[in-house]
């Protein structure tokens, strides 16, 4: 790495897309972000924003093959800006990686003995992590030289005590399978809880906070003094909060009943709790914006659509409650992600009646859209009630700057 070199560019790859970010990490600075979709099919589509010039976006349609087709069309999108992935002031590449398993606690410099043990961790991963390692191949074929940092989702939460880790099953087939809580979301609840230590000006040692991270996938944390002591996802991110497609906690004998008695193949009923689920399943919707729409429309399908609201808003409710428990004392929640940042009326009924634990949300407060964050508690509260912004690819590039520059 030369002193001038201060860029991280972040990839994030999933089974058929590659979210990107090129940040320079002198100053913070976005200079271009963008999007692979649909590869592998015939109508792949490759959306390329360079903010350094404050360009349009550059949209370009047409089959992109497979990820290192994809990462070669992404380079050049950036070198025609100028920012190639062959300019000395490219410092490392950042990549966001699913499962770490137990073994990996901290953002990690990959080489080959890395790579092997994101393997080996496949079969508690089958979803995610083969996606990642074909990014983090394909990234490394096109710059050998170059730092490449694996920043692992479950990270940060490798602190949570064994109570909470382990599941009350058989200990001996737990161990030979690797079945435990991993949790997920990390980079998001570890930057949540930093920015809203800050938010308070306090540091992260000195404050309890509860994390909701609520997109279309969502968990819920409980950090103590910086460290993650609870979370709602556990062996894969099935478990915890209702989601947009995903049931959250179920009995899991309903998985025997649904292969016993309704017929269901396995992975029909690994398809079900997990894409058909959830809102969608209970609703037909996942968007909550879509949700919020028909309850205000009103009639018998505003009815279903406020039904899935309440599920969405009771499981909310047991994790606040349940959060509180584990904390002994809470100094804030912090609402996240898609919905947590957005949907007003869900902040609000999550913390209504929630006042005997201190919480509340400020009506005027809660109604301000803004990409910052800020506090939606009233003056005065015993727990601050915050909103504060994810931002996955600002830490992920952080680690990684971190790590190779020190
Ligand atoms: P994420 O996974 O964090 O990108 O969140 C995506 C989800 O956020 C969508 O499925 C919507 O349910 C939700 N969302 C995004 N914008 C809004 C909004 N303005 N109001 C309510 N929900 C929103």
């Amino acid at each position: 790495m030369t002193a001038t070199a201060t860029r991280v560019l972040v990839l994030n790859s999933g089974s058929s897309s590659l979210k990107y970010q090129l940040l320079d990490m002198h100053d913070g600075a976005r200079l271009a972000a963008g999007l692979v979709e649909r590869i592998g099919e015939e109508t792949s589509r490759l959306a390329h924003t360079p903010l350094a010039t404050g360009g349009d976006t550059r949209e370009t349609e047409g089959p992109i093959a497979d990820h290192t087709t994809a990462l070669k069309a992404v380079a050049a999108e950036l070198a025609a800006d100028g920012l190639g992935l062959d300019s000395p002031q490219l410092a490392a590449i950042g990549h966001r990686v699913v499962h770490g398993g137990l073994q990996f606690t901290e953002p990690t410099v990959i080489d080959d003995a890395v790579l092997t043990e994101i393997e080996r961790l496949v079969p508690v991963a089958p979803l995610h992590n083969p996606a990642n390692i074909t990014g983090i191949r394909t990234a490394r074929a096109l710059r050998p030289d170059l730092p490449q940092v694996a920043v692992f989702d479950t990270a940060f939460h490798t602190t949570m005590p064994e109570y909470a880790a382990r599941y009350a099953i058989d200990v001996a087939t737990a161990d030979a399978h690797r079945i435990r809580r991993y949790g997920f979301h990390g980079t998001s609840h570890a930057y949540v809880s930093r920015r809203t230590a800050a938010l308070l000006g306090k540091d992260p040692s000195e404050v309890n906070v509860i994390v909701l991270h609520l997109g279309n996938g969502a968990s819920a944390s409980a950090v103590a003094g910086g460290r993650c002591v609870d979370t709602s996802m556990g062996l894969t991110p099935l478990e915890g909060l209702v989601m947009g497609t995903r049931s959250g906690d179920i009995d899991p004998a309903v998985t025997f009943h649904l292969k016993r008695v309704a017929g269901m193949s396995e992975d029909e009923v690994d398809e079900l709790l997990n894409k058909k689920s959830g809102l969608i399943g209970l609703c037909g919707d996942n968007d909550m914006r879509e949700i919020r729409r028909r309850i205000d429309a009103g009639g018998e399908d505003g009815a279903r659509a406020q039904l899935a609201f309440d599920i969405y808003i009771h499981r909310l409710k047991k994790y606040l409650g349940a959060y509180t428990a584990v904390l002994g004392r809470v100094d804030a929640v912090a609402f996240t992600a898609g919905v947590g940042e957005n949907a007003a009326p869900v902040r609000a009924a999550a913390l209504a009646g929630l006042e005997q634990l201190g919480m509340a949300v400020d009506e005027d407060r809660n109604a301000v859209r803004s990409d910052e964050p800020r506090l939606i508690s009233p003056e005065g509260s015993r727990v601050a009630v915050a909103v504060v912004p994810t931002d996955e690819e600002l830490e992920i590039a952080q680690q990684t700057y971190a790590l190779v520059s020190a």
